[in-house]
């Protein structure tokens, strides 16, 4: 297909609706600034008609008037379209006589005299006119004419003005965030397809703003804020618009060729920045942040640049650089976690996605099954399963710490209650975080768990890693203490991960260490793993800890552990993790001969 190229005429008038459209003028309320301005025009030239006329696709509809009785008249051979055709000052002394505007509405409707003075934006587009018209031929002076061209100047600037209102951050006189969206549209006509860059600029992480805002003041804060925009307004290039998004930070866009360049623009910057830290009167400690998201106008929404921008920009906080490049793929990283971690919640409520899984535990002598580690499985309804390893990380920063390990920890006592009512003598060990010990009530909501279904505390196992237990809170004891009295097993999870210091395990209330996997699956190669694993057993049965292997794939380290004295194994080797049902049938044909 062959592109027409725009004829020039038809270019500029699309571009004209559009600049008058982003004025978002059309169809408005009268407003006395305007209304103030066309009763001068009109007394200035002692005639009973004026108006403030815009001209749209199809129509000349009045934002302002005296002596009209409508809002809008056909654009068709009307004064004011041609103004804003020609972009000219019109003087037409009388319709009768001209040949276009005779059989106009307008001569119809009586009018003989019209003058009006283009209202004209910086970039040139002419909106429409300031015009005054009479009932009578009539002629206009140079200093009429003049007044009125200078009349249509006051009302361009009352539309900028109004414009500028909410687009524009009153600290700095940057302008903001409704500004930008506004830009990018229009860079989107001007350029599009063009390779861009946002770069995000940030003097003080979140943290730091609210300490400073609580400690120094707002005050100091807007001051900063002020010298920054100057400081970053001066380092870019004449015509480069910084924008700011919040308090401290920035946004601008840059047309350098390439991300490289980009990049150590970037550096560049942010070294000027840190000089700013130097000059900067009070003692706010600077840490500037940049994040760069290249884009193509025309194909990415402000809403998204924004944030990938300012996602890169946080990535930067956790790099020496401070400068972050957005990346496709660890934004995608970003909306999983992001996607997991607000789905938990519904996963906690539906019926059908979070299930226990059950890995038998046996002794490593008879090979009799003493218990089950319950694991946890989910099934999002659309990324699938999703493992353990990745979702519980996610959640056990977040408040769903607490309703999940409930959730996990009432489905496992049920399916414990149920064992022991089949007469199974299992004991159901049940994985908690660290967050959970900071629950005041954890204890004794276990306990009234265990109660309601007349649970034996035997049949019960808590399993927390070492990290989790070490440098803990007093609370965090009380919990353990209080689960221990009960009668209740702990048992310290991912043995030798962790930086056990022997004296400190020492003071875990726990029973039970389970020797991480790491160690465990490198038993047959690697003979330093022998050494630790010999270690590790000797040292936790001279503490009077009994000994859990997990991870046991081989018979050869299941040989090697139970020679050792190690009491209990867990792993592929003895049983995967499995459904409920599933392992009743496992227990079941464990128990034939
Ligand atoms: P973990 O507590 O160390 O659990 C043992 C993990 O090792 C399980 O992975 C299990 O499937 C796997 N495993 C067992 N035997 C073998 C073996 O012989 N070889 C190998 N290579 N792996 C074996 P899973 O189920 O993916 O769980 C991963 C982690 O997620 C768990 O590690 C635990 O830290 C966490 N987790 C699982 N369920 C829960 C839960 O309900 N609550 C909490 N807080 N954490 C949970
Ligand atoms: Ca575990
Ligand atoms: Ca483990």
């Amino acid at each position: 297909m062959i592109a027409h190229p725009v004829p020039p005429f038809a270019r500029y008038e699309r571009d004209r609706l559009q600049a008058l459209r982003q004025l978002n003028l059309l169809d408005t309320p009268p407003s006395e600034s305007f209304d103030r301005i066309t009763r001068m025009a009109a007394r200035l030239f002692d005639l009973p008609i004026a108006a403030v006329s815009l001209t749209d696709e199809d129509r000349q509809w009045f934002k302002s008037r005296v002596g009209v009785e409508h809002w809008e008249i056909p654009r068709e051979r009307a004064c004011c379209g041609e103004v804003a055709d020609t972009t000219q000052l019109l003087v037409v002394d009388d319709l009768l006589e001209s040949d276009i505007y005779r059989d106009s509405v307008l001569a119809e409707s009586g009018i003989r005299f019209y003058a009006g003075a283009p209202l004209l934006t910086r970039e040139g587009y002419c909106l429409g006119a300031m015009c005054v018209l009479g009932t009578e031929p009539r002629k206009a002076s140079a200093e009429e004419l003049a007044a009125l061209q200078d009349l249509a100047a006051m009302v361009m600037a009352q539309i900028e003005l109004q414009h500028a209102f909410g687009r524009i951050e009153p600290t700095t006189g940057l302008p903001n965030r409704s500004q930008f969206v506004e830009d990018l549209d229009d860079l989107a006509r001007d350029a599009p397809d063009t390779q861009r860059f946002a770069v995000f600029v940030e003097l003080l992480d979140a943290q730091q703003i609210s300490t400073v805002q609580r400690v120094v003041g707002q005050a100091a804060l807007d001051s900063l804020s002020r010298e920054a925009a100057r400081f970053l307004s001066g380092l870019l290039s004449a015509g480069a618009r910084v924008y700011q998004l919040g308090p401290c930070q920035y946004l601008y866009l840059c047309a350098l060729a390439d991300e490289t360049s980009v990049v150590n623009h970037a550096l560049r910057l942010r070294q000027e920045l840190l000089l700013l830290a130097q000059q900067h009167s009070t003692s706010i400690n600077i840490r500037p942040a940049l994040g760069v998201a290249p884009f193509r106008p025309g194909s990415v929404d402000a809403t998204d640049l924004l944030r990938t921008a300012q996602s890169a920009c946080l990535d930067a906080r956790a790099t020496e650089s401070g400068v972050g490049l957005f990346s496709v793929t660890v934004d995608a990283g970003h909306q999983r976690r992001f996607t997991l971690i607000s789905d938990l919640r519904g996963a906690l409520t539906s019926d059908h996605q979070l299930r226990l899984a059950f890995q038998p535990r046996v002794d490593a002598g008879s090979g009799k099954c003493l218990g089950a580690e319950a694991l946890l499985r989910w099934t999002h309804p659309v990324l699938g399963e999703i493992s353990p390893a990745e979702f519980i990380p996610l959640i056990e920063e977040t408040p769903l710490a607490r309703p999940l390990t409930a959730w996990v920890m009432r489905a496992a006592i049920e399916r414990s209650a149920a064992w022991n009512a089949q007469g199974r003598n299992l004991r159901v060990s049940v994985n908690i975080s660290a967050a959970n010990l900071d629950e005041e009530d954890f204890a004794a909501n276990v306990l009234a768990m265990m109660a309601e279904f007349d649970l034996p505390s035997s049949a019960l196992e808590i399993e927390l890693t070492e990290s989790a237990l070490i440098g803990n809170s007093r609370s965090a004891s009380d919990q353990l203490n209080t689960l221990l009295a009960q009668g209740i097993t702990v048992a310290i999870d991912d043995f030798g991960t962790g930086y056990s210091s022997l004296a400190y395990l020492q003071e875990i209330p726990a029973h039970v260490v389970k020797i991480d996997r790491s160690f465990v699956s490198r038993l047959d190669t690697h003979t330093r793993s022998q050494t630790l694993v010999r270690n590790m057993i000797a040292m936790a049965h001279e503490m009077g800890y009994s000994v859990v292997a997990e991870g046991v794939e081989t018979t050869e380290s299941r040989d090697f552990l139970s020679d050792l004295g190690c009491e209990e194994l867990q792993g592929y080797l003895i049983a995967r993790p499995m459904s409920a049902d599933s392992m009743e049938q496992w227990l079941d044909k464990q128990e034939q001969p």
